[in-house]
């Protein structure tokens, strides 16, 4: 009890070494009049709503960051992620190889597409899916008439959706191997790691599609939306057309040619989204001075370990987090409680998916790594602004 008390005070102690002692959210968005005069001048347009020129700016912009040959904006992460694997060719009843260390949203999606989530470890290093665990997992499945079977549940296994946890890039080019090595297609869900790199290569572009996020917690903005990326011409005009009710391009007809979504992102959220893609190339700077202050404040104490990027790698930083030597529930919950009551927003990584009530008895491979990362990851406060604050 007395050692739990004193390493959560030490831990407490480095935090406010790092950013003073004022209290500090896990994330907060930064805006300022650039973002005011742009929704007030999409408001003043009168085009608030779907399609309009904003729209089409913001895509241009994600693609000019990303270096995608196509970006689709759409309403939120979620429904780029569901959009996405239905366009990877997941059909109804098949199985989707997802990691269990990620958000909700990304087994949601694969329900929404009518597919079951068939859960894959994480690697301790990065936070991301195990390409060993992965192989393992497929290795496993039978292979008949083209297609990979999940033996115990007779379901077909149609695509991998690797994630990158934090920002922080995970060891994709190996999974990638395995993709084309028994024919799955790959969707980066790249929700968290606008501005991070895997060799010079936008995260998210390295798959068959890729999805971003712009929640009001991630690295910008839009209120809410996301994005689909693809360097594929064909799936981009689907994924227009799935997104926009299916509607023929027409200057005054109305007719649609199958059942689709309204998930097209709105003007007004676009105009928000391009004032705040001019600051990512500072969040993306502030983020790395603030890493590197972590990783100074924390590579003495040998309990711990901060994530960083591997070698060729580049992280946007998005969430900083710490990892415990040793698994240890009852020091992690001394660490976040210790350091939220002093006004710190630190979280644990989500309860990993095959935990939760609707996930309980989906098909998985061995969790080992991510049931003990589940038990020693501090997520820090990570706000841009914070780098330059003491
Ligand atoms: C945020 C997030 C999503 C979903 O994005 P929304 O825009 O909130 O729908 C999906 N996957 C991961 C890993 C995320 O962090």
């Amino acid at each position: 009890m007395k050692n739990l008390e004193k390493q959560s005070k030490r831990f407490l102690e480095i935090l406010v070494g790092v950013l003073g002692d004022e209290r500090a959210a896990l994330h907060e968005p930064n805006f300022d009049e650039s973002e005011i005069r742009k929704v007030e001048e999409c408001i003043r347009s009168g085009y608030v709503s779907s399609v309009g020129a904003f729209v089409t700016e913001f895509e241009q912009e994600l693609k000019s960051i990303t270096g995608s040959n196509h970006a689709i904006a759409v309403s939120s992460g979620t429904s780029a992620l569901h959009i996405s694997l239905m366009l990877a060719g997941v059909k109804p009843n098949d199985e989707v190889l997802v990691p269990t260390i990620s958000f909700v949203a990304t087994a949601n999606a694969v329900v929404h597409a009518n597919a079951i989530p068939h859960f894959v470890d994480s690697e301790e290093t990065t936070l991301g899916m195990s390409p060993e665990k992965l192989r393992e997992i497929i290795l496993k499945l039978d292979f008949k008439n083209g297609h990979l079977y999940n033996g115990q549940t007779g379901r077909r296994v149609s695509a991998i959706v690797p994630m990158h946890t934090f920002g922080n890039p995970l060891e994709l080019e190996e999974i990638i191997k395995i993709g084309e090595e028994f024919d799955l297609p790959i969707v980066e869900d790249s929700a968290e790691s606008l501005g991070s790199f895997i060799g010079g290569r936008h995260t998210g572009t390295l798959g068959l599609l890729g999805i971003l996020s712009f929640n009001g917690n991630k690295i910008v903005t839009t209120g809410g939306g996301g994005a689909i990326l693809t360097n594929d011409d064909y799936l981009a005009e689907r994924a227009r057309s799935l997104t926009t009710t299916a509607k023929t391009p027409h200057p005054w007809k109305f007719h649609h040619d199958s059942v689709a979504w309204n998930y097209r992102l709105p003007n007004i959220n676009a105009a928000l989204g391009i004032s705040q893609l001019k600051k990512l190339p500072s969040f993306l700077i502030q983020k790395k001075t603030l890493h590197l202050k972590y990783l100074d404040a924390f590579c003495e104490e040998f309990e711990y370990s901060l994530t960083t990027e591997q070698k060729g790698n580049q992280s946007n930083y998005w969430l900083n987090s710490v990892r415990l030597q040793t698994p240890d529930d009852y020091l992690l919950d001394a660490i976040l409680e210790t350091t939220n009551k002093a006004g710190f927003g630190t979280r644990p990584l989500w309860d990993p998916l095959h935990t939760l009530p609707m996930y309980k008895t989906a098909p998985r491979g061995d969790l080992t790594t991510s049931t003990k990362l589940a038990k020693s990851i501090v997520a820090l406060p990570s706000s841009p602004f914070l780098a330059t604050r003491t």
